[in-house]
């Protein structure tokens, strides 16, 4: 039988010469896809079998409402995270809103006034600027009287470890550890490297608490940063490890003491871990953190296929075609305007929920530029499902991640490449 994929993508609007090209890149790729799927396999082994660790059964799937006292199934997940991150304990919850409420929980559920953290790898996320008091807003860690330094990246990437020993003082109780880029052209960190930052700060004082944001990073790698040091690493479920089946949520895993003072903030002092009723999102948890390996390589091989493609054609993209992959973003610098709204157009086209809409920059709050956003989810604002964000000021970059399958992902970029074709941008 032979299997009329052509015509297929004819159907869907790509035309035979986007498939080609696309076909001849994809060939090319089929030894570093393997290594994902080598990766995908070892990861998927873990995440099994820390669910046979804690014997997960159908009563882990049910809900609980009002208090959620005794609700076994969260109380199991959590210990499968746990054990799948090599942490002591961790809080997985519906009640996170999203990463950046997980990250803000661990901050002040562990400093204290007077207390000060650092940033070693530079400026963190945006929204993590409001969180620390870096823009004053209201409810910052600098309202609470925790002030924050930052060391910034060497210019070629690397750490300043003589500033980050200088930064370091009494008062320093917490550092905060960036994985992944995320809108930024710094390089994403390995967990290696970042084993050797946390060496590095222990090395200084020993007793200060290391915790790393490890958006978008979960399952990219066979180890995770808990196991090189991290006393706390935090995420959110709408990414990752939710395996785009979450529908809400963020964990926070690691050292046992860190994780409940965590909890003492984000539920209340006294009550902890003990409440927090799931109202039947269990089921999606666990399948989400199931499937999370596959759905990360999927998307890690569209991010490479999207890098080879558009480094081909001539365009500027961080991480590179050959690149070594430690999160799931993909930067291309399209340099014009009318490109990056072609580009987002496509992947808004390829989506499987709202594709027939086409997206146009808007005044985001929060933004100095308007921005462009293609994503046509199962799950609003997922950032592991296929979609694209830019705004709309020189380089014009668009910054495209996701795919819960590798298949899609691939339709995606073929598609956001018929766009530019088809608006006269690129020639093939
Ligand atoms: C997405 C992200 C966050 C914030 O997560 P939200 O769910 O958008 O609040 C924080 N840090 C990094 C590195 C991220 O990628």
């Amino acid at each position: 039988m032979t299997i009329d994929k052509a015509g297929m993508y004819k159907k869907l609007g790509i035309s035979k010469e986007v498939l080609g090209f696309g076909t001849e890149i994809e060939q090319a790729l089929k030894e570093r896809f393997a290594k994902i799927d080598e990766i995908a396999e070892y990861n998927q082994l873990k995440v099994i079998h820390a669910m046979h660790e804690h014997k997960v059964s159908e009563a882990c799937l049910y809900a609980s409402s009002g208090y959620g006292y005794n609700d076994l199934g969260r109380d199991t997940l959590e210990e499968v995270y746990a054990t799948a991150f090599k942490a002591e304990s961790a809080l997985v919850r519906p009640q996170i809103a999203c990463g950046t409420h997980a990250l803000s929980v661990a901050l002040s559920g562990n400093l204290r006034p007077g207390d000060e953290l650092l940033s070693p790898v530079g400026k963190p996320y945006d929204t993590l600027e409001e969180v620390i008091g870096i823009r004053p807003s209201k409810g910052s860690l600098a309202e609470y009287g925790v002030t924050y330094r930052q060391v910034d990246l060497l210019p070629n990437g690397t750490f300043d470890y003589a500033n980050i020993k200088k930064a370091i003082n009494e008062k320093t109780k917490l550092v905060t550890i960036q994985r992944s880029k995320g809108y930024q052209t710094r390089p994403t960190f390995s967990v290696t490297q970042i084993g050797e930052l946390i060496h590095f700060v222990k090395g200084v004082k020993p007793d200060v608490i290391c915790m790393v944001d490890n958006c978008y990073g979960e399952f990219v790698e066979i180890i995770e940063p808990s196991e090189v040091g991290a006393d706390l690493i935090v995420g959110s479920l709408i990414k990752n490890p939710g395996g785009g089946l979450a529908p809400i949520g963020g964990y926070i895993a690691g050292k046992e003491e860190y994780v409940e003072n965590a909890a003492y903030r984000l539920t209340s002092p006294g009550l902890g871990k003990e409440v927090g009723a799931t109202l039947g999102v269990n089921q999606s948890f666990y399948q989400g953190f199931f499937m999370a390996p596959t759905v990360t390589a999927g998307a890690l091989k569209g991010a490479i296929f999207a890098a080879n493609i558009y480094e081909k054609l001539g365009y500027s993209v961080i991480p590179d075609g050959r690149e070594e992959r430690h999160d799931i973003i993909q930067a291309v610098t399209l340099g014009s305007p009318e490109a990056v709204i072609a580009f987002c157009q496509g992947i808004q086209a390829a989506a499987p929920v709202d594709s027939y809409v086409s997206p146009e920059p808007w005044a985001m709050p929060g933004y100095d530029s308007d921005v462009i956003m293609a994503a046509g989810a199962f799950v609003q604002g997922s950032s592991i499902e296929l979609s694209a964000d830019a705004p709309i000021k020189p380089p014009y970059a668009v910054y495209f991640q996701g795919g819960l399958t590798w298949q899609h992902a691939k339709l995606g970029i073929l598609m956001s490449l018929q766009k530019l074709v088809e608006a006269g941008i690129v020639n093939l």
